[in-house]
């Protein structure tokens, strides 16, 4: 018996020690001469933030055309999501963040409008494309989110499912038809509800925010932008949806407001709490999926004895 129970608690040691080794910190990869940061994770959620690089090398020339403006802190609330994540479902999400200033490229376009043909900007905008693929590629179905920041008066969070204005203002029977154009198509195959509820109801990212304080659009609150600037979604939640048949990804853009969701240390940090229990939620209701550590290495007592040595 106590030989028994002798294993039992170094199995659980073991357990402890898998259980802290999945808390330290991702490895962290720099990529293309340190212009992309890529931290690998255990989570079918990638998040990745294309707008909030700060570098600035004077040997890659600006780019001439198109938005130049960063996301302030987009950067850091990615961070902040991933570190989120981490709390709430002991695992990490993929994070992929350009830290070239998008004065030098753009991560969010086709490569030829996002570089102007310049070849270090190219080997950033192939790395940062590069590693969101390799992390789509570990599993057959997840949630991509492309983080940024806008400056509209309105002050929401702006979900982007590919669908404009005057699509979310159809409802009922024109409403649904619109979902193989969403970014969220493949929810259909295994949600228990109507395309409009998984947009803008109760359980749709945008309802989960709101009743969680952070009005957002669309929303059970407010259904379509209202003739209101709104970002509905770029290059990035187009390509990162799913491709093809049986490919089970979804995606989206993340429009945060700054004031009270990216400004400080303490609004990012809440924000992120909030949006990771948020996608908790929507993915195990949604998409069946929930967000757990992956299984242990080595479940015997045996395994456990070599562990705890
Ligand atoms: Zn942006």
């Amino acid at each position: 018996m106590q030989r028994f129970l002798a294993i039992l608690f170094l199995a659980a040691a073991a357990a402890l020690v898998d259980r802290a080794g999945a808390e330290t910190p991702a490895a962290r990869d720099l990529l293309a001469d340190g212009t992309v940061e890529y931290l690998p994770g255990d989570l079918p959620v990638i998040v990745a933030a294309p707008h909030g690089g700060r570098l600035e090398p004077a040997e890659i020339p600006d780019r001439e055309n198109g938005t130049t403006v960063r996301d302030v802190n987009t950067d850091l609330l990615a961070h902040d999501l991933a570190e989120a994540f981490q709390r709430q479902c002991g695992a990490r999400p993929h994070l992929v963040v350009c830290l070239l200033s998008r004065t030098k490229v753009d991560c969010n376009r086709d490569a030829l409008t996002a570089t102007a043909g310049q070849p270090a900007a190219l080997a950033t905008w192939r790395a940062f494309h590069e590693a969101i693929a390799r992390a789509r590629d570990v599993s057959g179905r997840g949630l991509f989110i492309d983080l940024h920041g806008h400056s509209h008066p309105e002050g929401r969070v702006e979900l982007g499912y590919l669908l404009g204005e005057d699509q979310l203002r159809e409802v009922g029977a024109a409403f649904e038809a619109l979902a193989p154009v969403s970014s969220l198509a493949a929810l259909l195959a295994t949600s228990p509800d109507s395309f409009e509820q998984i947009v803008r109801g109760p359980k749709s990212l945008g309802g989960l925010l709101e009743e969680a304080g952070y009005p957002s659009v669309p929303s059970p609150g407010i259904p379509h932008p209202g003739g209101a600037a709104y970002f509905r979604g770029g290059y990035n939640t187009a390509r990162y949806r799913a491709a093809r048949e049986g490919d089970g990804w979804i995606s989206l853009q993340i429009e945060c407001p700054r004031p009270g969701v990216r400004d400080t240390p303490q609004n990012r940090r809440r924000f992120a709490e909030t949006l990771a229990a948020a996608v908790e939620t929507f993915l195990s209701h949604h998409a069946d999926i929930r967000l757990e550590p992956p299984a242990p290495v080595g479940e015997s007592p045996a395994a456990g004895l070599r562990a705890a040595r």
